[in-house]
C-alpha cells in the first residue's frame, strides 16, 4: 500500500499543450517511424506530404479523431505511404484507435495480397500481429491466440516483436489466462526485451506495450499494487513522450480501476477523471464506454440504470466487442451489488448470449456463475404472467381488468405478488426490465 500512496503523490506531467511530438517519439514507443519523408530527429518540421504523419500527430494528442481517421484512410490509399512499413502500421493503428475495426481488417486483407507484405518478411510479421490484434479487439481473443501461434510457427525462428508479444499477452488475459500472459512476457524478458526497462529518452520500441500488458496481467490476478506500479510507469513514459491518447494505451482508466480495487479511492478518482476527460477529447465510443463503467464503479449512487445502459450502448456501437463482453459482465456485477437484480440479470444474460456468439467460454462461465449467485426470480403463475405482460406493455390496471375480465382488485393483487417475486418496486422498473425477463418467467 505504501507503494501506491507514495506513487499517487508524485505528479504526472501533462502532455497537452506541450511541444509538438516528433516521429522519433513514436519510434521510442512502437519501434517504427510514422513518416515516409522523415529525415530523422525529434524536431522534424511539421509540414509533410505524409498523410500518416498528419494522422499520427492528432493520434498522439488524442484529439480531432474524425480528421485523424480521414488522414489514415488517405495514407492507406497513397502510394508513398503504402511503400513505408511505418506509415502503414500507424495508419492502421489510428483506425483501430478510432474503432474502425472492419475497415482496418479490410486494408490488412488487401496488404496481405502484396509480395512486400508476405508472411516471411518483417512487414508480413507486423501485418500478422495487426490482424491478430484486430481479431482480439473485435471480439475473438481465442482466434487471435491461434493467429499469434500460426505467425510464430511461420517465422523461421525469428523472435516475435515486442508489440506482438504484448498483444498476445493481452489476448491471453481476455481468454481468462493471465498466468500465461505473464509467462509470455517473462520469456520475452529473457530475450532481452524487458518490460520494466523504460529509461526516459531511450529507444524502446514496444516496451511500453509490454509494460501495459504486464500491468493488465497483474490486475487480472489480483496483484493490484504491482498493476498500479506498472500502469503509472506507462503513464509517466507516455506523457513524457507527448503521447496522450487513451485509445493508444488506456492506462488512466485501468490505473483508476486498479486503485479502486486496492481501496485507494482518492487515486482512483484522480485517474478516472483524467481518463474520462481524455476519452471525451478523443471521442472513441469504446473509450468513453470504458470510462463510464469506471465512473459507475466509483459513484456510490444506487440508481445507475441509465449510465449503465449508456456504457453498454457505446461499447456495442464501437465494435470493441471484447471490451463489451467484459464490461457487460462487470456492469452486471455492479448492478447486483447495488441490489438492482432484474437489470443485473439482464446484463448477465446479455454477457452469456454474446459470449456464446463470440466463442468466449470464460465470459459465459463467469456470467453464468454470477447469475446463479443472485438466484433466478421465482416463477410467476400463468395469471401473474399475463397481467405482468399487459402492465409492461403500458396498460393500466382498469384496462387489464377489462381485457382479462377480472376485478380490478384481483389485478392489483396479482401484480403485487409478481413484483415481489421479480424483486421490482413497481411499474416503471417492470417496463425497464420486461424484455429480458420474458425467458425467465415463461
Ligand atoms: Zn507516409
Amino acid at each position: 500500500m505504501s507503494l501506491t500512496k507514495g506513487a499517487s503523490s508524485a505528479k504526472l506531467p501533462s502532455a497537452v499543450g506541450a511541444r509538438a511530438v516528433g516521429p522519433i517519439v513514436f519510434e521510442r514507443v512502437f519501434g517504427l517511424r510514422p513518416r515516409h519523408d522523415d529525415s530523422g530527429g525529434a524536431e522534424a518540421a511539421p509540414d509533410s506530404s505524409c498523410f500518416t504523419w498528419q494522422a499520427a500527430r492528432l493520434l498522439a494528442r488524442g484529439e480531432r479523431r474524425p480528421t485523424a481517421m480521414a488522414y489514415a484512410e488517405l495514407a492507406l490509399r497513397d502510394p508513398c505511404c503504402r511503400d513505408h512499413d511505418g506509415c502503414v502500421f500507424y495508419a492502421l493503428i489510428t483506425l483501430l484507435c478510432g474503432n474502425k475495426f472492419k475497415l482496418a481488417a479490410l486494408h490488412c486483407d488487401l496488404l496481405a495480397e502484396l509480395p512486400a507484405w508476405s508472411a516471411n518478411t518483417a512487414s508480413g510479421r507486423l501485418l500478422a500481429a495487426l490482424r491478430a490484434r484486430i481479431q482480439h479487439l473485435s471480439g475473438d481473443p481465442a482466434r487471435a491466440l491461434e493467429s499469434f501461434a500460426r505467425a510464430a510457427r511461420g517465422s523461421h525462428g525469428q523472435p516475435p516483436s515486442s508489440i506482438a508479444v504484448a498483444w498476445e499477452a493481452e489476448a491471453s488475459i481476455d481468454v481468462g489466462d493471465p498466468q500465461r500472459a505473464l509467462r509470455l512476457l517473462q520469456r520475452h524478458d529473457r530475450r532481452g526485451e524487458k518490460a520494466g526497462d523504460l529509461l526516459p529518452g531511450s529507444l524502446s520500441g514496444g516496451r511500453v506495450l509490454l509494460l501495459a500488458a504486464r500491468a493488465a496481467a497483474h490486475v487480472a490476478m489480483g496483484e493490484y499494487s504491482a498493476g498500479i506500479r506498472d500502469y503509472r510507469a506507462c503513464g509517466q513514459y507516455l506523457l513524457a513522450n507527448q503521447l496522450d491518447n487513451p485509445s493508444l494505451v488506456p492506462w488512466h482508466i485501468n490505473l483508476g480501476l486498479a486503485a479502486m480495487e486496492s481501496g485507494d479511492d482518492e487515486q482512483a478518482k484522480q485517474f478516472v477523471t483524467i481518463g474520462m476527460r481524455a476519452a471525451l477529447r478523443w471521442g472513441a465510443a469504446s473509450e468513453i464506454g470504458r470510462a463510464l463503467y469506471a465512473a459507475i464503479r466509483l459513484s456510490g449512487r444506487q440508481d445507475i440504470t441509465d449510465v449503465a445502459r449508456e456504457a453498454f450502448d457505446l461499447l456495442r456501437v464501437s465494435g470493441a466487442i471484447c471490451d463489451l463482453l467484459r464490461i457487460t459482465l462487470l456492469l452486471g456485477k455492479v448492478l447486483a451489488g447495488r441490489q438492482q437484480l432484474p437489470l443485473a440479470r439482464r446484463f448477465f444474460h446479455e454477457a452469456i448470449a454474446m459470449g456464446t456468439q463470440h466463442r468466449n467460454p470464460d465470459i459465459v462461465r463467469k456470467a453464468t456463475s454470477a447469475l446463479d449467485e443472485i438466484g433466478a426470480p421465482r416463477r410467476l403463475t400463468p395469471q401473474e404472467f399475463k397481467i405482468t405482460r399487459l402492465a409492461a406493455m403500458g396498460y393500466n390496471n382498469d384496462a387489464i381488468a377489462r381485457i382479462l375480465i377480472l376485478a380490478r382488485r384481483t389485478v392489483e393483487a396479482h401484480l403485487s405478488s409478481a413484483y415481489g417475486k421479480l424483486g421490482l418496486s413497481g411499474r416503471r422498473e417492470l417496463a425497464d426490465c420486461y424484455p429480458v425477463l420474458q425467458p425467465e418467467i415463461l
